[in-house]
């Protein structure tokens, strides 16, 4: 397979891709065909071919994962195709340079999988499903520190009907991909004006929590940072930096990152939490702080899920540099975690009157995002996203804005008493 895959001409490949499944592998679908896209900026298409590096299984009969390491980011194209099941990745010309034996485990979901050149400038993943299967995930995450860049696909289990339903309406979704963000230093304030990292939750591949309506943690947080950036922008008092201005996914570490590069007086994460029916009706804002034991049960589950953010977007945690682990290590400094739950429980103070507030409102957990040693940090979940009411609340502009100037006012308040103790600013 390995060197058919670079020999390979067209027709070649149409006949390789139906191997053995019966029903002829014709023509590509047509334009509108198709299930995922992910785009990369023009300039990264004018350099060499990709070369497709190593691929392989992850998961069991419920979800099945394909990774294919690649030397560059690229733009591919995802949907299903009935009838036997299968799924169909497009991508631009690549050289397959993989493991003579890729492709011909089983895993899963998955029995097989060929590749090869389809059509001139064109690259095709055949892959054959054991069972009915939907695409749950199909993106391509870019190269960062010393990994390669990884096309992932995530399989689910679906109905038969579903499945053929999917195949034939070739539903159109449009995923972002990740970047990795440079540093993103912002330059030292030659006035010393504090410098606050505002970390909006979860976005592009990884959405967070979404309500039964649709309404998308990822939306909600990102607004509200924009909003408190623009409120502490105009006091003139402080210098501010997103993780993130627009719909991207951004690693765990980058985030804590861009609060330790800039040496940050303070790292607010912003996110909204949901929870299953079971587990009852619970609403209302709750500000978070880091503790090596969570405050209990409830603040364990979030931060967990919290944690798996990188998981969800297809990052390979076993893989990944040591700037998690540095960070877990470093969970450290008295005064940083006594300026943490200052500002916590500064900010349940101020925003009250703005959010319904959770039974109880001050908590702690291990999240990863918090865990720069020499910034004070907190995370404030808004609300539940399984509560009809917290929706309706986060969804309101209005209440945005209201909840930021509460935020802005804890802030405030925040390095006002600081000040006033006489205590430096850490930074
Ligand atoms: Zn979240």
């Amino acid at each position: 397979m390995r060197r058919l895959a670079s020999l390979v001409t067209a027709p070649v490949l149409a006949a390789l891709a139906c191997g053995g499944a019966g029903t002829a592998f014709a023509e590509p679908p047509p334009p509108h065909a198709y299930a995922v896209v992910a785009k990369v900026p023009a300039p990264a298409r004018a350099q060499a071919r990709v070369v497709a590096l190593d691929a392989r299984l992850a998961g069991d009969e419920s979800r099945t994962r394909l990774v294919i390491d690649l030397t560059r980011r690229l733009d591919i194209r995802a949907f299903v195709l009935g009838d036997p099941y299968r799924v169909i990745v497009d991508l631009p010309e690549v050289t397959f340079d993989l493991p003579a034996n890729a492709g011909r485990e089983a895993r899963g979901l998955i029995s097989a999988y060929r590749y090869g050149l389809f059509a001139p400038g064109k690259a095709r993943i055949v892959i054959e499903a054991k069972a009915p299967v939907a695409i749950d995930k199909a993106y391509v995450l870019a190269e960062a520190y010393d990994q390669p860049a990884r096309l992932v696909i995530d399989l689910v289990r679906t109905e038969r009907e579903q499945f053929l339903r999917e195949a034939a309406l070739q539903k159109e979704i449009v995923g972002s991909v990740p970047t990795t963000p440079a540093a993103r230093e912002v330059p030292a304030a030659p006035d010393g004006r504090p410098l606050i990292v505002i970390d909006p939750g979860h976005g592009g591949i990884d959405s967070g929590a979404i309500s039964p309506n649709g309404t998308e943690e990822k939306e909600v947080v990102l607004a509200v940072a924009q909003k408190l950036k623009a409120k502490l922008e105009r006091s003139g008092r402080y210098r501010v930096v997103l993780t993130r201005r627009d719909d991207t996914f951004i690693p765990l570490a980058d985030r804590v990152k861009v609060a330790r590069t800039n040496k940050a007086a303070l790292f607010i994460s912003i996110h909204a939490d949901s929870i299953s029916k079971k587990e009852g009706d619970i609403r209302g804002a709750t500000v978070y702080t880091v503790s090596d034991r969570a405050s209990d049960a409830e603040a364990a589950r979030l931060a967990e899920k919290e944690n798996r953010a990188d998981l969800i977007a297809g990052i390979d945690l076993s893989t990944q540099t040591d700037d998690v682990a540095d960070i877990l290590f470093e969970l450290a400094h008295r005064e940083t975690k006594n300026f943490s739950a200052h500002f916590a429980r500064t900010l349940v103070g101020q925003i009250k009157a703005a959010a319904h507030m959770s039974p109880n409102p001050l908590r702690s957990a291990g999240f990863v995002v918090l865990k720069a040693a020499d910034v004070p940090s907190v995370l404030l979940e808004l609300g539940y996203l399984s509560s009809k009411e917290d929706v309706k609340m986060l969804a309101s502009e209005a209440w945005r804005d209201k909840v930021a100037d509460g935020m802005l006012a804890a802030i405030e308040t925040f390095f006002a008493t600081k000040v006033a103790a006489g205590t430096p600013t850490p930074r």
